[in-house]
């Protein structure tokens, strides 16, 4: 088994030498935030590969089909996409952006999907252009558009998936089965009779489409594999009434993400080849209970991929001490580069560098923006600290520079990756001129 060490919210080439510097990727922090700056976003390239490999393994070891996507809206950018294609993975891709990404990274367009509740003409348009390998039909307005599309491009081959609401719901810890679904995404299971009609209509009108099976995505952060495991039974019982129904074989099966990873000490997650074995599992296990043929295994992972691979290094500037009440540390970064805390109270790690865990003082690490709320870690313990000091916030690999803004007009840090004791930017630093760059 590959050590991917999933319940370890730092990334596997962390270290701290005798003076208590850290270092990832062979490099010093310190450097680093010398030669690229601060706030940075590093990438630890070991723990992406690795964390990619285990989901590949696990799949390669039971010997069933399968196609691991990494879903791109956790980190997209023409680096990563690259790197998902070297280890052998597609990409889940949400908008025209994000495609035009992994085409431009050279993702051959067979190993790309793509999703999205409200999918723009222009986007359903590029997907069948580019001949990738299947839109996720979300809704009744993807099948008129769809339609529109192709009656330009009937010589085009495509893909289908429809995504179905399906009756679970899961709040990172906990999960819950309802018998109806408040989401916007997905097809609710009284529609998914219409909906195979209505492709199945269009299939016979372009023989090049196939409709070729279902998904769900049940949720993110989730530290159970019993809601996946549930997911694919609902799945599975669905496939077999559709092939009693329509004489239809699904050969796809798309179970979606959701591997939760460790932001805290008290967060556990399952090891990914431990979830992914679970899903293997069950789809082997319904498939000969229903009497069907394996289909092939979708999943598309994205925070266990990316998300404790990445940390974020920023300085210490402002230090405002209010006697008896709270010591703000405020950083030269916040809720631009991590909107997380702001948006769901989401809770980070960090350390100082070149300090030791003693003489531990309770401060609140506040960023830059205009906004009370823009506070990075209320309340975390470390080492007393001075103007200039270089703090790492760990688990920033993911949904972090891809939700990051402009907001304040602060430039977006610079993302790089370090592997084998070498960084290599993968997007720039912005600059004051890029601000400016679409202004008239
Ligand atoms: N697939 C779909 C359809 C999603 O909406 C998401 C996240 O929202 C993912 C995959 C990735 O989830 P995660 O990053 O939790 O693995």
């Amino acid at each position: 088994m590959l050590n991917t060490q999933i319940n370890e919210l730092k990334p596997l080439s962390y270290e701290r030498d005798n003076q208590s510097q850290i270092l990832i990727g062979g490099l010093k922090i310190q450097d680093l935030a010398k030669e690229f700056g601060t706030p940075l976003y590093v990438l630890c390239g070991e723990t992406i590969r690795k964390r990619m490999r285990a989901y590949k393994e696990t799949f390669a070891k039971a010997n069933v089909p399968a196609l691991v996507l990494y879903a791109s809206k956790a980190l997209n950018c023409k680096g990563l996409c690259r790197i998902a294609n070297e280890e052998g993975l597609g990409i889940d891709v949400v908008s025209a952006g994000e495609l035009y990404t992994a085409l431009q990274a050279g993702m051959p367009p067979e190993k790309i999907i793509l999703h999205g509740n409200n999918k723009s003409h222009e986007e359903i348009t590029m997907a069948v252009e580019n001949e990738i390998a299947s839109i996720v039909i979300d809704n009744f307005r993807d099948i008129e558009l769809l339609t529109d599309t192709l009656k330009t491009h009937s010589n085009k081959t495509i893909g289908l998936l429809i995504r179905i609401t399906p009756g679970i719901e899961c709040h990172t810890h906990e999960y819950i089965k309802t018998g109806s679904v408040d989401s916007k995404f997905g097809f609710n299971l009284y529609d998914l009779d219409q909906a195979i009609q209505k492709l199945l209509e269009l299939q016979k009108q372009y023989p090049q489409i196939q409709l070729r099976g279902l998904h769900a995505h049940i949720g993110s952060q989730i530290f159970e594999t019993e809601p996946h495991v549930d997911t694919v039974a609902v799945l599975m019982k669905l496939y077999q009434e559709i092939k009693n129904k329509y004489d239809l074989s699904f050969t796809d099966i798309n179970i979606g993400g959701g591997l939760g990873i460790k932001y805290q000490d008290s967060d556990d997650p399952p090891e990914i080849e431990l979830w992914t074995s679970k899903i293997i599992n069950a789809v082997i296990k319904h498939s000969q209970e229903l009497d069907l043929t394996l289909p092939r295994i979708l999943i598309e992972p994205g925070r266990s991929i990316v998300g404790s691979a990445g940390l974020t290094i920023y300085e210490v500037g402002n230090i405002k001490d209010i006697q008896g009440i709270r010591k703000y540390v405020s950083v030269n970064g916040g809720m631009g580069d991590n909107s997380r805390p702001i948006m769901y109270q989401a809770i980070y790690t960090a350390e100082v560098n070149g300090k030791e865990s003693k003489n531990l003082e309770k401060i609140t690490l506040a960023g830059k923006y205009c906004e009370s709320g823009d506070i990075l870690i209320k309340d975390i313990e470390l080492p007393p600290l001075k103007t200039g000091d270089l703090i790492v916030v760990f688990s920033t690999g993911a949904y972090n520079y891809s939700m990051s803004s402009n907001y304040n007009r602060n430039p977006r840090p610079a993302l790089i990756l370090v592997e084998n004791s070498q960084a290599q930017v993968l997007v720039k630093r912005e600059t004051l001129e890029d601000l400016l760059r679409l202004d008239q």
